[in-house]
């Protein structure tokens, strides 16, 4: 088993390091200062500059889509490769972004590559792999526990040579952003004498669409993302043509193994590196600080918080490698308990660290003037998104149960 890199990743991995440190994090402050100068949903042409800037040097570079492992597409990395480079892009905000490389774009990707029509690659995966447009997953519904995605209750009729949709979702991420121009939108066609996991599809719904409404941002922690955005959308007779239906219905859950399982190692990928950056800020902070006549690092525990940090850091990143050479080896099957685990593992190991993080700083740890604050709050919602961890808990332990009983678990 290999978790380490080929001389020509480790090369390239070099240059977006240098490229994150040297060009993206110095811009970062100034362009989150200009979010809600203009239109909080809108960019101001500062933060426009910046980031297409940013963008435009990562491009022109060859610096771009390393999400694409094994595709043609792509630069060629595996997925444990591609785990150091997540790792390196979840240390700043606008990391992600700038080497499109974020979600819920790259999950959305990979759908339209592996799933989508020849149609569907020309009109929406070209210009999301530009880095042209934006996209959004609505699949969480307000009136349904959506943890457990057969619950999915959108209607989605056919009506001559078009599909109508009728429901809610809510928390559709990326959704407020102006460039956002496509929703893959997962809806229920089959009735109850489908079986569970025919029951569901995935539709393609272009943003705008007449009888779309965006009602509002929903908010983390009082903060609305913008102009990302975690939208709540109302479907009110929203009418696409028939050929907008992904693989065919009731192929739902197919296309959402198939999105999801990459999708969610990549969040883990990054919070590691969060977790990176708040133990690299905890260890000099709590070095040139002092209280008690020293410096904060030897007083009480302190040694036992950053040791423990160091370690759990390292526990969780050999978990995620273990993972990605698992997706590597091809059989999302076997592959898929791994992903459970890590993404159980990463978000509360990164969440712990940032918290102790945090608590070096003392009150500025929870202030504007660090970034902490703002990964934790990033950090934590994994513990939701793509998943709460008692589901991928269940999964880990049915997988662990099955070897011993041949009860249906
Ligand atoms: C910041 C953020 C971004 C998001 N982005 C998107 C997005 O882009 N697109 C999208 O479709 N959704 C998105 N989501 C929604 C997210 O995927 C859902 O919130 C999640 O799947 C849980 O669904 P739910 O909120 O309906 O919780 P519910 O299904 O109501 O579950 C609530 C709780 O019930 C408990 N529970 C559930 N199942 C079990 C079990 N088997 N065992 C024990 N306890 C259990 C858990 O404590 C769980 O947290 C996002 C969420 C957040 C916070």
């Amino acid at each position: 088993m290999d978790l380490g890199l080929r001389p020509e990743a480790q090369a390239l991995l070099m240059r977006v390091k240098e490229m994150i440190t040297e060009e993206i994090m110095p811009l970062e402050e100034a362009y989150h200062a200009e979010i809600g100068q203009g239109d909080r949903w809108g960019y101001t042409a500062r933060q426009a500059e910046i980031l297409e800037g940013l963008k435009a040097k990562a491009k022109a570079r060859g610096l771009w889509n390393f999400w694409l492992t094994d595709s043609d597409k792509g630069l060629g990395l595996s997925t444990v490769e591609y785990a150091y480079f997540a790792e390196e892009m979840g240390k700043t905000p606008m990391g992600a972004e700038v080497f499109n490389c974020n979600a819920p774009d790259t999950g959305n990707m990979e759908v339209f590559e592996r799933y989508g029509s020849a149609a569907m690659k020309e009109q929406w995966l070209k210009p999301l792999l530009e880095g042209e447009i934006r996209s959004a997953y609505l699949m969480t519904e307000p009136d349904e526990a959506s943890s457990d995605a057969t619950n999915i209750s959108m209607r989605c009729e056919r009506d001559g040579d078009d599909y109508v949709l009728n429901g809610e979702k809510w928390w559709a991420s990326g959704a407020g952003d102006p460039r956002c121009k496509v929703y893959i939108v997962m809806v229920r066609t089959g009735g109850d004498d489908a079986p569970k996991h025919k029951r569901h599809s995935m539709i393609v719904v272009p943003a705008g669409t007449e009888g779309v409404e965006v009602l509002r941002p929903m908010q983390v922690y009082g903060s609305d993302d913008a102009p990302h955005g975690h939208m709540h959308i109302r479907m009110t007779n929203v009418r696409v043509p028939a050929e907008n239906m992904i693989l065919g219905e009731g192929r739902g859950f197919e296309v959402a193994q198939g999105r999801l399982g990459p999708g969610r190692i990549h969040h883990c990928m990054r919070a590691i590196g969060q977790a990176e950056a708040a133990l690299e800020m905890m260890c000099r902070r709590s070095l040139q600080r002092e209280a008690f006549g020293k410096a904060i690092a030897h007083l009480g525990a302190n040694y036992d918080i950053i040791a423990n940090a160091r370690m759990e850091i390292e526990q969780a990143r050999l978990l995620c490698l273990k993972t990605a050479w698992m997706m590597d080896q091809g059989d999302m099957k076997a592959a898929a308990p791994w992903i459970h685990q890590i993404k159980v593992v990463a978000p509360l190991m990164s969440l712990k660290v940032i918290d102790e993080a945090v608590q070096m700083f003392g009150a500025q740890g929870i202030s504007q003037d660090t970034a902490l604050a703002g990964m934790w709050k990033n950090v934590r919602t994994l513990r939701l998104a793509d998943g709460p961890d008692a589901v991928h808990r269940r999964q880990v332990a049915r997988t662990e149960l099955r070897k011993y009983t041949q009860e249906r678990i």
